[in-house]
């Protein structure tokens, strides 16, 4: 905290103060001036990133990587399902690995 001159009665007032203590002067100190500057900037920052978040889930991309991880989720149980013959769930393992192969080419990362 800095120590300022009232612009009033010329005290030594903390900026951190809302006024001066003698004479009640409103102080408007470098600080609270930065610190409400800051949460403009944090206010922005937060809706830059809501708006971001709101185009990305529109982006054609994300449908499509949302898709691919459906398919394969999908897959996934039906390679699972005891009713199906052992050939038949390897059958299934196999399509599902290519679909995990094809996601992991497009995003580079493991979808599961
Ligand atoms: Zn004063």
């Amino acid at each position: 905290m800095t120590i300022v001159k009232c612009s009033e009665c010329h005290a030594d007032v903390s900026d951190k103060a809302a006024a001066c203590p003698k004479c009640g002067n409103k102080i408007s100190g470098a600080g609270k001036h930065s610190g409400k500057a800051l949460l403009w900037v944090a206010g922005g920052l937060a809706a830059l990133f809501v708006i971001g978040a709101i185009v990305q889930g529109e982006r054609p991309e994300a449908k499509e990587e949302h898709k691919l991880r459906l398919a394969l989720e999908l897959c996934r149980k039906e390679q699972n399902d005891d009713l199906k013959s052992i050939s038949e769930r390897r059958l299934v393992r196999g399509a599902c690995d290519r679909i995990r192969d094809e996601y992991i080419q497009k995003y580079n990362r493991n979808p599961e």
